[in-house]
């Protein structure tokens, strides 16, 4: 595990001060290991996970040659250009069984889709391009079909003893299904991330409490829970920590014996009169920094014993964009997964953007599909950092990069898809 300071030193002209976003992802990059424990899980429970081994296929899928087609099997080399073939059919072949009997030139063999091709035979004609020429005749016209046409290979969708999926891949649906081909019953996944979560400051209530002046409702801690666990995270929710130091250290200690990554929100911003910073300082190897972003720009990063610390900010929309532009990827390395970020799409914004060069800015966007078939991205309204109805009403977050300037209509921006991402 390195510290801070070694990592700090590694990295070219690294200023807490005024940190780019790429910056931050580097050093989080170095900061943070994947988890090392690996447990052997169920199909059903792999969803989202991240496989700790190449997964070696055992058998090829599909495990024979068979037909893509229902129709008639026979050999290819009997095509020939500009005329037809008339073929008698000697036999059936089901899905499930392998049909037995040779198969002389001038002969086929009916055949249903999956089955597999009988010895000898490379082509199937579709059954629909096929005219009947009395009974157990065919006739297949010409120049419709090539040799070779309507066969499945052997192992064209995985190979035995190759890798089919490689290690550090996170598990879709797709994935899941493709284990499942392969006879696989159980996979090897890094162990769930154990992810511990408090919101600070003593403005802030819990469900249930009745509202004062001055206060508001936590939010945070919903948020922080609906990102961890689309993530798969195992989530560990501490409530809302009260702004004194007893609490804070006991909130702080707790997190760090259970949990591999502490989030907390609020507290970090300059000029706090709160004590949340300074438990981060006493109890850890902790930085604080301002980010040249917008939203966001206060995070405290470092660890807690051997628990990686991310403090955010307080306002709900800079929790969410600093969580996607810079949590999200560190949890995903964590977690194990060679995921790279999701590709940011490409929009035609709509209207002006106003930007500041030198820093990262993230814009709710809605974006739509416009007449010519083309993206086209619009802002939500009120781009306050703590409007969370903006972060409702979009669909993805605008992406104008630390060297942007100012953005005229019509200009192409960078989007990062909510679906995918959250
Ligand atoms: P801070 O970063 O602590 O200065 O907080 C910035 C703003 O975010 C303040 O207006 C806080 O009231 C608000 N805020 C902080 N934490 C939360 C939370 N958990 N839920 C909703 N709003 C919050
Ligand atoms: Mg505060």
């Amino acid at each position: 595990m390195k510290t801070l300071d070694e990592i700090a030193s590694q990295l070219q002209g690294y200023d807490p001060q005024a940190l780019s976003a790429a910056a931050v992802n580097d050093f989080l990059a170095r900061l943070v290991e994947p988890v090392t424990a690996i447990e052997q899980a169920g199909i059903f429970d792999t969803l989202g996970r991240v496989t700790a081994q190449d997964i070696i296929s055992p058998v090829s899928v599909p495990p024979h040659d068979n037909s893509a087609m229902d129709g008639f099997a026979f050999d290819g080399a009997q095509l020939q250009a500009g005329r037809p073939l008339t073929l008698q059919v000697v036999g059936t072949a089901l899905a499930g069984k392998a049909w037995q009997g040779s198969v002389a030139p001038g002969q086929c063999v009916k055949i249903m889709t999956g089955a597999i091709m009988p010895a000898g035979l490379d082509t199937v004609v579709p059954q629909e391009f096929t005219k009947a020429d009395g009974e157990n005749r065919i006739v297949i016209p010409p120049d419709i079909l090539q040799p070779g046409d309507n066969r499945r290979h052997k192992g064209e969708d995985l190979h035995e003893g190759r890798p089919a999926l490689a290690q550090g891949t996170r598990l879709g649906p797709a994935a899941c299904g493709l284990l499942a081909s392969l006879g696989l019953q159980t996979i090897p996944v890094y162990r769930r991330l154990r992810v511990a979560y408090f919101s600070t400051g003593d403005e802030i209530l819990s469900l249930g409490e009745a509202p004062r002046e001055g206060a508001v409702y936590d939010s945070n801690r919903y948020t922080v829970f609906g990102l961890l666990t689309r993530l798969g995270c195992e989530v560990i929710d501490m409530g809302v920590v009260r702004d004194d130091p007893a609490s804070l250290e006991a909130a702080f200690r707790a997190a760090a014996a259970r949990a591999d990554a502490i989030i907390t929100s609020g507290g970090v911003s300059v000029g706090e009169a709160d004590y949340t910073k300074a438990m981060m300082k006493k109890l850890g190897d902790v930085a604080f920094w301002k980010i040249a972003m917008r939203p966001g720009r206060p995070m405290a990063v470092g660890r807690i014993g051997e628990a990686v610390l991310f403090g955010l900010p307080g306002n709900p929309v800079a929790v969410m964009v600093t969580f996607l532009a810079f949590v999200r990827p560190a949890l995903l390395r964590m977690m194990g997964s060679t995921e790279a970020a999701p590709p940011l799409l490409k929009a035609r914004s709509a209207e002006p953007i106003r930007k500041k060069a030198g820093r990262t800015e993230y814009q709710r966007g809605i974006v739509s599909r416009a007449d010519d078939g083309s993206l086209s991205v619009r802002i939500t309204g009120n781009q306050g950092s703590g409007v969370l109805s903006s972060m409702v009403q979009a669909n993805g977050l605008i992406v104008l990069h630390h060297a942007q300037g100012n953005v005229a209509p019509g200009d192409e921006v960078d989007v990062m898809m909510f679906e995918g991402a959250i």
